[in-house]
C-alpha cells in the first residue's frame, strides 16, 4: 500500500508521541527534506536522532546512518522497533547468514533506516551494494571523529568524505555533541557543508546541575552522594580500569548496587554489566573514561567524575549521559591539582609533539575549568562558543552560583600553625593530618607511646578535631606545608612553614565557608522547570516496576519502553482512558496500542485505591488528536477497524482461536492481523511466538539458507506440524534482531 508522504509534525506526534520540536530540530529536518546538507550540533541529548530518523520516515527509501559506536546500534534499532519503524544495523556483531538475510531484507526495501560501522560503510564491497539500494539520506552521528582536531579522531571517518562523491544528489546531515570552534570548521569543509546549513543549538543542559568538590576523602564523598540518590542511576568515572574494579567493589561491600566497566574485562563481562545497568538491574557503573560507553540510557541522574577528564569536550559528553530524558539530574566532578599532573604524563603522544601539544592544553583548560569560581554554566557555555545569559543571581543550579563567595573573613592563625608544625617536626614529618592532630588534641589511646612525652602533646586539646581539620586543611591549600600524594598522605614542612616557624612569618587564614547545599529541601527550590514537580512518588514506583515487566517481557531496556519523564507526567496527571493517555509526551500511536490500556488499568486501580481523580485538565499542552485518517496512513499499518478489533480482543487476552470464533472469521485470517502487529512493533513478538519456538525456527532458517522472497514451505516442512505459517513468517518479520 502506498503511504502518502507525511509531514515531519506528523510523524513527530504519532510516531514519537512528542508535541513540538526542540532547538534547531524543525530547521535542520527540513533542510535535508529540501534535498540539501546540514549539519547539526546539539548536545547530548538534544535530540539530535529525530534529525535525520524523521526525515527518514518522510522520505521513500533507505537512510544509513554511520556511528562509530556498535555497542549502541541494536539498543537504536531496538527503541525504534518499539516505535514501530523498520530498521535494521550492519557491524561486526552480525554473523555471515544474519548479514545475508540483512542483504535481501535491504534489497526487498522492508528496511527504512540502516546504522552501518564507518569501516563497513566505506569498503568497496558495501559502497557498490549500496549504490543499488538508491539510499535517500546519509547521517553521520558522531562527526566529530571525521577531524583530527576533535578529541577523538577515527581515521576512518575521513574516508566518509567519498559518499558526497560517490552520491553526490543524496542529502547527508553530520551531527555531533561535542565541538570546539576549529573542529565545526574542520567538520564542515570536511564534508562540504554550506556554512548557512549549520545548525548550532544551546549547549545549554538546562536539567543538569554541575559540581566541583575538592578531591578529599573521594571514598566518603562519593558514598555520601549516593546515600542521597538510593534508587537512581548513575555513572562513576575513574581513570584506570583498577580503581573502577577496586571502587565498584568498595561500593559493594558498603551495600550499593554497583559494577564495574572497563576494557579490560572480558567482553562478555563488560556487555552482561552493562545490560544490567540499562535494564535498571543494577544502579551504579564504575567506568574507564578511556573506554567511551556507548549507551543512551535516558534515566541517569547522576554523573560522577572521581578522577579528571582529559579535556573539557570529554567531560561535556560524559556529563551529558545524566538525564536525557529531561528530568533533573547532577553532574560532580572531584577534583585535586595532583590528578592534572598525572594527567599530564598520560595524554602525550609519543613522537607526535603537535597532536600532544593540542591535547595538553586541552587538559589545562579542563583544569582551569575545575579552579575557577565563575559559574560552571557558563564557562562551559563559553567553552563552546556561547553566551550565558544569567540572572544576578547566577544560574542557580552549579556549585558557584549556589554558594556564592561570601567576602572571606580572614583571622591570624600564626600561633595554630606554629602548633601544627612543630607536632610535625617532633613526629618526624612521617604522619597525615589525622595523627597530627590526635597528638595536638592529646588523645593517648591513639597516639604511640614514643609522642606522649613531646612537647606539643596536648596543646591543642582547647579545639576540636573537626576545628583542627579545617586549620590543616587551609595550610595545606594555601600551601603553608606541602602533602605528599600517593596512599598515605603525609604532611612535609616547606620553605614557608620554616618561615612561620623560624622567622615570625605571619599565616592568615579564611574562616570556613559554608558547605554546598545539596539537600533535598533546597535542590527542590531550585528544580529546573523540566521535572513535573508533585508526581506521585508510590505511583512513580509502581509505574516503574509495570515498565519493567514490560521491558523483562519484551528484552529491551525499560527507558526503551517508556522514558522516566513520560512516567513522571503519568504520575503526575493520571489519565484514565487510552485517549488521555495519548497526550501524554512520549505515548506515539504504536506505543499507546502497546502499552496504553495496560498503564491506565495500573493507574486506576491506584488512582481507587487511593482515592484520586485525574488531573489531566492540568496538562500544559493538549495535542491535538490526529484525524484518524491521517492516523492510519502515517503509521501504515494499521487498516481501518477490522485489524483494531482483533489487536483489542487481543490486547484484552483473547488468543487467535477465541478471536476467529468472537469475530465469525477464520483463524488464518486473525492469524494473519496478528502478525501484522507483530511485524510492525504493536504486538512483541514473544507473546505470538515463545522463545523456544523462535530459536527452533532461526536455526530452520539458516540450515535451510533462506533468503527473502524465497518460499517458505520447505522451512515448514522442517519445522514440522507444530509450526504455523504465520510463526514463521512472524519471526522472519522482525529477524535479524
Ligand atoms: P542525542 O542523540 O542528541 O543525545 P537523542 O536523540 O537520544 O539525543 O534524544 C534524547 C531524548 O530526547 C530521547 O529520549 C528522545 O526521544 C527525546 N526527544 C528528542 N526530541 C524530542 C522532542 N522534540 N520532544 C520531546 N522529546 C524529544
Ligand atoms: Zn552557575
Amino acid at each position: 500500500m502506498p503511504s502518502l508522504p507525511a509531514s515531519p509534525l506528523t510523524i513527530l506526534r504519532t510516531t514519537f508521541g512528542y508535541d513540538s520540536f526542540r532547538l534547531e530540530q524543525e530547521r535542520a529536518i527540513a533542510t535535508v527534506l529540501r534535498g540539501e546538507d546540514a549539519f547539526v550540533l546539539m548536545p547530548t541529548g538534544g535530540g539530535k536522532s529525530l534529525c535525520y530518523q524523521i526525515p527518514a520516515l518522510c522520505m521513500e527509501g533507505l537512510t544509513v546512518v554511520v556511528s562509530p559506536l556498535i555497542a549502541l546500534m541494536k539498543d537504536q534499532v531496538d527503541a525504534l522497533r518499539l516505535n514501530g519503524i523498520e530498521a535494521a544495523y550492519l557491524n561486526s556483531t552480525l554473523d555471515e547468514y544474519e548479514q545475508r538475510l540483512l542483504v535481501s531484507r535491504l534489497r526487498s526495501g522492508a528496511i527504512k533506516i540502516l546504522y552501518v560501522a564507518p569501516e563497513r560503510l566505506v569498503s568497496e564491497r558495501f559502497l557498490t551494494f549500496l549504490g543499488t539500494l538508491h539510499p535517500v539520506l546519509f547521517a553521520i552521528d558522531e562527526a566529530h571523529c571525521i577531524s583530527q582536531w576533535g578529541h577523538d579522531f577515527r581515521p576512518e571517518y575521513r574516508e566518509l568524505a567519498r559518499l558526497k562523491q560517490l552520491f553526490p544528489s543524496v542529502p547527508l546531515i553530520a551531527l555531533t555533541a561535542t565541538a570546539d570552534e576549529q573542529t565545526r570548521r574542520d567538520i564542515g569543509q570536511q564534508l562540504a557543508i554550506p556554512p548557512e546549513n549549520t545548525f548550532v543549538s544551546s549547549f545549554n543542559r538546562a536539567n543538569i546541575r554541575y559540581f566541583v568538590e575538592p578531591k578529599r576523602e573521594a571514598y566518603r564523598r562519593v558514598v555520601e552522594h549516593l546515600r542521597q540518590r538510593k534508587g537512581q542511576s548513575g555513572i562513576i568515572y575513574t581513570l584506570s580500569r583498577a580503581s573502577a574494579e577496586a571502587l565498584a567493589n568498595s561500593l559493594k561491600t558498603d551495600g550499593f548496587s554497583a559494577l564495574p566497566y572497563h576494557a579490560g574485562l572480558e567482553r562478555e563481562t563488560r556487555t552482561k554489566h552493562q545490560d544490567l545497568f540499562l535494564k535498571d538491574e543494577v544502579e551504579i557503573i564504575c567506568a574507564t573514561i578511556a573506554f567511551g560507553m556507548g549507551i543512551d540510557k535516558s534515566n541517569v541522574r547522576f554523573v560522577i567524575h572521581y578522577d579528571l577528564p582529559k579535556n573539557i569536550e570529554s567531560y561535556y559528553q560524559e556529563t551529558g549521559r545524566a538525564g536525557r530524558d529531561g528530568v533533573e539530574s547532577d553532574a560532580i566532578l572531584l577534583y585535586s591539582a595532583g590528578d592534572v599532573m598525572k594527567m599530564r604524563k598520560m595524554v602525550a603522544i609519543e613522537d607526535n609533539p603537535e597532536q600532544t601539544r593540542i591535547l595538553v592544553r586541552k587538559l589545562q583548560e579542563m583544569a582551569n575549568y575545575a579552579e575557577s569560581r565563575t559559574c560552571r554554566r557558563e564557562y562551559l557555555l563559553r567553552y563552546f562558543g556561547e553566551t550565558f545569559q544569567k540572572s544576578a543571581e547566577g544560574c542557580g543550579t552549579c556549585d558557584v552560583c549556589l554558594n556564592p563567595a561570601t567576602p572571606v573573613e580572614m583571622y591570624d592563625a600564626t600561633v595554630l600553625a606554629q602548633k601544627f608544625f612543630s607536632a610535625m617536626i617532633r613526629t618526624g614529618e612521617r604522619f597525615g593530618a589525622g595523627y597530627i592532630i590526635e597528638v595536638l588534641r592529646g588523645n593517648n589511646e591513639k597516639v604511640r607511646l614514643e609522642h606522649l612525652n613531646l612537647k606539643t602533646f596536648g596543646t591543642g586539646a582547647d579545639m576540636s578535631a573537626a576545628q583542627w581539620r579545617d586549620v590543616a586543611q587551609a595550610l595545606v591549600r594555601e600551601s603553608w606545608c606541602d602533602r605528599e600524594d600517593g596512599e598515605y598522605p603525609i604532611l612535609k614542612l616547606n620553605e614557608r612553614s620554616k618561615a612561620v616557624l623560624y622567622n615570625g612569618a605571619q599565616v592568615m587564614l579564611a574562616k570556613k565557608q559554608a558547605p554546598v547545599r545539596t539537600s533535598r529541601q533546597e535542590r527542590r527550590q531550585t528544580g529546573a522547570p523540566h521535572t513535573p514537580v508533585g508526581y506521585d512518588n508510590a505511583l512513580f514506583e509502581r509505574l516503574r516496576t509495570l515498565r519493567r515487566t514490560i521491558a523483562e517481557r519484551e528484552g529491551v531496556a525499560p527507558f526503551m519502553v517508556l522514558s522516566d519523564a513520560t512516567l513522571m507526567q503519568l504520575a503526575t496527571y493520571l489519565p484514565l482512558t487510552t485517549d488521555d493517555i495519548r497526550r501524554v509526551s512520549g505515548f506515539g500511536e504504536v506505543k499507546t496500542e502497546r502499552y496504553g490500556t495496560t498503564f491506565v488499568q495500573e493507574i486506576r486501580t491506584f488512582a481507587e485505591d487511593n482515592n484520586l481523580s485525574s488531573q489531566m485538565h492540568l496538562t500544559p499542552s493538549r495535542r491535538e488528536r490526529m484525524p484518524s485518517a491521517e492516523r492510519t496512513v502515517q503509521s501504515g499499518t494499521f487498516q481501518g477497524d477490522t485489524y483494531q478489533e482483533t489487536l483489542r480482543l487481543w490486547q484484552e487476552g483473547k488468543r487467535i482461536a477465541d478471536i476467529a470464533s468472537v469475530r465469525l472469521m477464520a483463524v488464518s485470517t486473525i492469524s494473519g492481523h496478528i502478525l501484522r502487529f507483530v511485524v510492525s512493533g504493536a504486538i512483541p513478538l514473544h507473546d505470538f511466538v515463545s522463545t523456544e519456538k523462535e530459536d527452533r525456527i532461526i536455526q530452520a532458517l539458516r540450515d535451510g539458507d533462506w533468503r527473502e522472497g524465497q518460499p517458505i514451505k520447505p522451512i515448514k516442512d522442517t519445522l514440522g506440524e507444530a509450526y504455523s505459517y504465520d510463526e514463521i513468517k512472524a519471526v522472519i518479520g522482525v529477524y535479524p534482531r
